[in-house]
């Protein structure tokens, strides 16, 4: 039997991936594609977005990647203009890994197009700049809600680029897919309650201070919001939020129904 691309783990069938990563690339390939694509994203799928916009805080090698689609894409939704030059993106200069590989991958997460060293906004650059300008004052929760589906679209497009490059896997923001996948596939219902054997079989790849980094930052220790987690129970078990139970009852449906089709053709 073949093992996974990301993990040790058996991968399934016909396919390189484990069945939780598989599940795993399908909720970010199909979150991508559904921002990109409709007007009017369901509100259970924005909510996955907004509570998977810190899945890269605090991490030096992959921070680099988030500076610069963050610039470029402020650039393009935010300041509206229509194309920049190559040389003009500044936060390149700040981290060691080659220019040619962050543009790269930029331009495969859909941030960016690249013709002739100008770069154009990409499809994901060019909804953000639609759904940018509601009119609401900027403390308003509208406008942090829009806020945090900004960063956390971007953050989602750069995971998918890297777990399909296959050059570096950041395990970090993986292992916070992994822990969704797990919870939604272990049982029919799914429960609000982490338990022990499910948090450690999602982190086991992640060194332990990274881990508990994650942890304080999902608890809220970071800037006083707690994400994807609701509380830590009187048993020291995380408990999801409502809304991130609900984003896994619809994401799984659908991955349901994805196989169905396949396996009806
Ligand atoms: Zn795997």
């Amino acid at each position: 039997m073949e093992k996974c691309l990301y993990c040790k783990r058996l991968a399934g069938g016909d396919s390189e991936l484990c069945k939780l990563h598989e599940f795993a690339l399908f909720q970010i390939s199909e979150t991508l594609s559904e921002f990109i694509q409709q007007e009017n994203p369901p509100e259970w799928l924005l909510d996955g977005i907004r509570e998977l916009s810190w899945i890269f805080f605090g991490h030096p090698r992959t921070a680099a990647y988030i500076n610069v689609s963050m610039e470029i894409a402020d650039r393009f939704a935010i300041e509206r203009l229509p194309h920049i030059s190559i040389n003009d993106i500044k936060e390149v200069n700040y981290t060691r890994l080659s220019p040619r590989r962050i543009i790269s991958l930029l331009e495969d997460a859909l941030i960016i197009r690249v013709e002739n060293n100008i770069v154009y906004p990409g499809p994901l650059s060019l909804r953000l700049r639609e759904v940018r300008d509601l009119g609401y004052p900027l403390n308003s929760p509208e406008q942090k809600a829009r806020a945090l589906e900004y960063h956390g679209i971007l953050a989602i497009s750069v995971l998918r680029s890297m777990l399909l490059e296959g050059e570096y896997i950041p395990r970090g923001a993986l292992s916070v897919l992994t822990l969704l996948s797990l919870q939604a596939l272990t049982s029919e219902e799914i429960q609000r309650e982490i338990s022990d054997v499910t948090w450690d079989s999602a982190f086991r790849d992640v060194p332990n201070r990274q881990e508990n980094k994650m942890k304080r930052i999902m608890a809220g220790l970071l800037d006083g919001v707690t994400k994807m987690i609701h509380n830590i129970n009187e048993d020291g078990k995380p408990e999801l939020k409502t809304e991130v139970v609900s984003y896994l009852v619809n994401m799984r449906e659908r991955y349901r129904e994805r196989e169905r089709t396949r396996t009806r053709m």
